[in-house]
This record gives C-alpha cells, structure tokens and sequence, in this order.
C-alpha cells in the first residue's frame, strides 16, 4: 500500500494512501471528537457522512474547514485540530444543534449514554448563545412494542439508516424530506410497526441520542414485584451474564452469573431461573426435528424441507417472515428459549405452585429488544395472558439494580432456583453465534448415532466471521452446517438457498453481531470487535465449566418430559413449545 506523509499538530505521521483525516490523527494519538461518525470495525463499516461537521479541522492553504472523517490525507497536508478557529467552530455547530433538540436531559432515557450530552460537557457548552428563542422544528414520536422513535431528538447522523440498510439489509429506515424538516423514518413516514423493521434494534445501540429508544417495561415490573398478590418469577438469557457487569465497571467478558441471581433475588423475585433451562429444551425439540428431516431425507423421501432453520432470534423469525414468504416452511418451528420458558411456567410450574397463570407474572432479561415484541405477539398468549409478561433488557436490569442501591459489586454469588434453573453448558452456548447449532449438533449426534460424543467441543462451527459454513461427521453421514450473525449475512445464506447454490441440512442465523451477545439491549458496543470477542469468550469458558455439556442429559429435562410433555414433538409439546408463522410481506 503506497504510503503518504503529513502534519498534524506540529507532528509529522506516515499513513497509507486513501486514509482519512481522523484515522491519521488516531494513528499518533489524537482524538479527533466524533458525533455522525460510527466505526463499524467488525464489519469494516463506517458510518462517515460528514454532516455534523463536530470532527472540523483546519488544513492549510484552504479557506473552509473541513470534516476530518470523510476528507482523505494528501501528500504534504498541514493539519491543525485544535485551534481557536476550530474550536469555535465546533462549538458553534454543537449550539446549533442542540438549539433544536429537545432540553430534556433529566428525564431522558438515554441520559447518561447519550454522545451529543457527552459533548457538550467535554465542549463546556454552558448556554446557547446564538438562537436562544429559536422554535424547535417538531415530529410526531412513534410507538412499537421493542422501541420508541422520538425524531425530536434526531441530529441526522444517519447511522440508524447505515445499520438498518447496510448492514441489516432491512430497509426500514432512511431520511425524507429537506432541510430543516429532514429526518430519518420508514418509507411514506409510516409508523415502525407497519413497516419492515424486525426490531432486531441495532438502530437504537448506535444511536448517540434518544431518538431511538428501547420500549421499557421496569415500572411494569417494578409494580409486579410490589403487589402481594402475585408469584413473580424472572428468567436470565445466557447472554446476560457475560455483559452486565460492564455495567457495573468490570472488563467485557467477566462472568457474573452468581451476582447476577444474587441481583434478582435482592430485587424481590420469588423465583430465579435460567433461560438456559429452556434452551436445552429448545434443542430436544429442534434437534428431533432436524432428526426427523434428516431421517426422512436419507430414506429419500422427496418432499422433505430442507434446509432446517433456527427460529430462536425474533428478529429473524420477522426478516423472513418479510422478506421470504415463500420459505416459510423450512425453520424450524420451535418457539425460542424465552417463549419456551414461558410456556411451560405458565402450563406447568404454576400448577406445581398451585398458582393461577394471571397470577403468576413471568419476567425475562435478556439481551435483546426483538424479544419485547416477540413476547407481545398474540400466539404466545392464552385468553390474553401472555406467556411471558415483560422482557426487559440487560442494559434496563442494570439500571434497576442501581435505583434499588443494590451494590453489585459486593453481592455474594448465589445459584439459580430449581426445577427451571439447571441447565446444560450446551444451553448456554445459545449465546453466541453458532452456538445453537453446536448444542443441536451435540445432542442430534448422540441421538442419530446411537454412540457417545469423544469430543464436545464443535471447534469448527465457532468464529465470528459473519457467514461460516462447515460439514460435520455424524458417523459417516455428512450433516452441512450453515451460519451467519447479522441479517445482511443471513439475506446472502438465504438467497444461495434460494437460488440453489447452497445446499445445506442446517442452518442458524442470529440477528445481531456475534449472535445475542451483541444484542442491542447490551451494554452498548459500538461496534468494539474486542468487546463482543471478550464476551464470546466468556460463553465458552462458561460452557467449559459446566459439569453437563449435552442438552439430553439435563436431569430436569428429561423429568419435564416424564411427568409432563411425554416426549419430544408429542402433540402436548407441539402444543405448548411449538409455532406457526406469518406472510408479513402482504402486509
Ligand atoms: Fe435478539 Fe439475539 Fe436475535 Fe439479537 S441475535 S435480535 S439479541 S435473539
């Protein structure tokens, strides 16, 4: 690569041909402050439209300033950074944009995280000199069951829209309208829920406002947990645990599970379980299917669909619910860990409590904001009781423990509740990507084999490439395994189906970047590769220390199935863990 020098700040630096400004800078330690601008660096994706123009700098010999995370380095360019000039500037555009937004700092939601107040504290913005009285342009504030858009809050970075579309490939989200009525919304200004978002919320995690918000039900639960007449109980996604303590200041990637439960049973819960409980159930249920269309497929029988799809990401289950109408026959259709959960709490445990199910309110924390909607959809309810009551997010459980002055940090470990707090290092692996496909795969293994794993560990389904294909060896037969994370890696794997160009027996596709450890109701990333790679780790660390590592083999697995369910794909389990899906494309 053909290297080029210049000057920044009375310092001279080497960078390759095509680099920009701000990378130059950072090459020599330099932090150019940054609003619109998003690096993307798992994906290498920038977000750089140059349009908040905050990242200014001076280069000499030209008369305006120029944005220093689009303008590309020439040779023999003298940059300054930090001039009177350009602070001026700076701190002239950040009056302006924050005399249209909304000064309601107090009661924000995303007080705290927000890039635009940051700034203006790292600024010293104290007043707003040049439109004091200046009216604020207004728009409508719009409502969906994962996330709230209030386009008051907007400042046009437009990095929802390089999520939505570039990454995502959703295509729900892009900016209408000029000027000062400009904004980012889905096509004809439609509200979210009419349009194709999945509320996979990747928007909301890179938004450096709050103008895209998670939907928040903690006053709900808040309310749950102070009325005598309810049995609350709360179930934990495994992605949880490897990221709420970045909310409390440990290092990305510490495990705390045990002050997790400890957090819970603080906050009132009457019971703690474990999500993961019914993640290996989850697999009894898709591994006996993939089972079942293997078997068939072998013996050749020619209708059988293939290949089979995980459907435990919610945002998924929308994007092809949208935009692949004509494949909804091939995921599989096992509801997710979290609706699985509730099901049987609702149908099984509340009867072990001698609990009405309107009496027994379910709480789930997970890492996701696709899972608030998913619980709101009307399958999942009975007589209008839904299964699952309210999820919240790591992000909002984190803020809970610390309105309930609960010091996290000196919490003594505890251990989930039973019967649905034991669960497999196979369930917790549904955290990352690939994860799910390897529990299947070491329970269908067993099962189709009729041998005993040697090796547990799947080395070849794991990695955080966003498209990875291996084949396994059950014994002869080989099984072709598909993966992706990330919806736009899901579109490429999905339309090869299509075409015919892949041919696979499974496959498992995550929404988010690294699959739920990157979910947007985490503690934010933006983008950080190492901070998703740290959590990753975790997961298998946590899988690695578990005493039972298959899903078949969970004691309280195989009793739900004894005293209750009968066997997997049983009419009752059908009933009770099971699915249908939805051409949303008419819609
Ligand atoms: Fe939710 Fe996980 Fe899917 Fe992301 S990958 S939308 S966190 S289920």
């Amino acid at each position: 690569m053909e290297k080029i020098k210049i000057t920044i700040d009375n310092t001279e630096v080497e960078v390759s041909k095509g680099a920009t400004i701000y990378h130059a800078a950072k090459q020599i330690g330099i932090d150019i402050p940054v609003l619109c601008y998003l690096n993307l660096e798992h994906l290498n994706i920038e977000n750089r439209p140059g349009g908040c123009r905050i990242c200014v700098v001076e280069v000499e010999g030209r008369r305006n300033l120029a944005p220093s995370c689009s303008t590309e380095c020439t040779p023999g360019m003298v940059v300054h950074t930090h001039n009177l000039r350009v602070m001026n500037a700076r701190k002239t555009v950040l009056e302006l944009i924050l005399s249209d937004h909304p000064k309601e700092c107090l009661v924000c939601s995303s007080s705290g995280q927000c890039d635009l107040q940051k700034l203006s504290q790292m600024m010293g913005i104290r007043e707003i000199h040049a439109v004091e009285n200046a009216e604020m342009s207004t728009y409508r504030k719009d409502f969906s069951p994962a996330l709230r858009r209030d386009m008051d809050k907007c400042i046009m970075c437009r990095r929802c829209e390089t999520i939505c579309n570039d990454v995502q490939t959703v295509g729900a989200l892009s900016a209408v309208n000029r000027g000062f009525m400009s904004v980012v919304a889905p096509a004809f200004e439609q509200d979210l829920v009419d349009s194709p978002c999945t509320f996979c919320g990747q928007c909301v995690a890179v938004c450096p406002t709050g103008a895209l918000t998670p939907f928040d039900d903690t006053a709900k639960v808040i309310r749950a947990l102070s009325d005598p007449s309810k049995t609350v109980i709360v179930q934990t996604a495994p992605a949880v645990r490897a990221a709420l303590g970045e909310e409390f200041g440990l290092e990305p990637g510490t495990l705390v599970t045990g002050k997790m439960v400890a957090a819970l049973r603080s906050l009132g819960f009457d019971k703690v379980f474990d999500t993961d409980f019914a993640a290996d159930l989850t697999i009894m249920e898709e591994g006996t299917e993939l089972l079942d269309r293997i078997g068939r497929y072998l013996s050749g029988e020619k209708d059988v669909k293939l290949p089979i799809l995980t459907s435990c990401c919610p945002a998924w289950v929308n994007f092809f619910e949208e935009y692949y109408p004509d494949m909804l026959d091939i995921p599989s259709t096992a509801r997710s860990p979290q609706q699985m959960f509730g099901a049987i709490a609702k149908n099984y445990y509340a009867d072990l409590l001698k609990v009405k199910r309107e009496d027994l309110v379910v709480v789930s924390v997970m890492p996701c904001l696709a899972k608030k909607y998913e619980c709101q959809r009307e399958e999942f309810s009975t007589n209008g009781n839904r299964d699952v009551d309210f999820s919240i997010s790591t992000r909002e459980l984190a803020s809970l423990i610390k309105s309930c002055n609960i010091n996290f940090d000196s919490l003594t470990e505890e251990e989930f509740d039973q019967p649905l707090g034991e669960s497999t290092g196979a369930a917790v692996i549904f955290g990352a990507t690939g994860g799910v496909i390897e529990a299947a795969v070491r329970t269908a293994y067993e099962l189709f084999t009729g041998k005993k794993l040697e090796k547990i560990d799947f080395k070849e389904l794991r990695g955080l490439d966003g498209i990875r294909m291996a084949t396994v060896d059950f014994n002869g037969t080989p099984i072709h395994i598909g993966i992706a994370h990330q919806l736009g890696n899901a579109r490429k794997l999905l339309d090869g189906i299509r075409s015919g160009m892949y041919n696979f027996h499974a496959i498992e596709i995550m929404a988010c970047p690294g699959g739920c450890i990157g979910g947007a109701g985490q503690p934010l990333h933006h983008g950080h590769s190492d901070i998703i790679k740290a959590r990753f780790d975790a997961i298998y660390r946590e899988d690695s220390q578990k005493k039972i590592r298959k899903s078949h083999e969970n004691p309280f697995i195989i009793k739900l199935y004894e005293e209750f369910l009968g066997h997997p794909l049983s009419e009752k389990s059908h009933h009770l863990l099971h699915t249908h899906y939805f051409d949303k494309h008419k819609k």
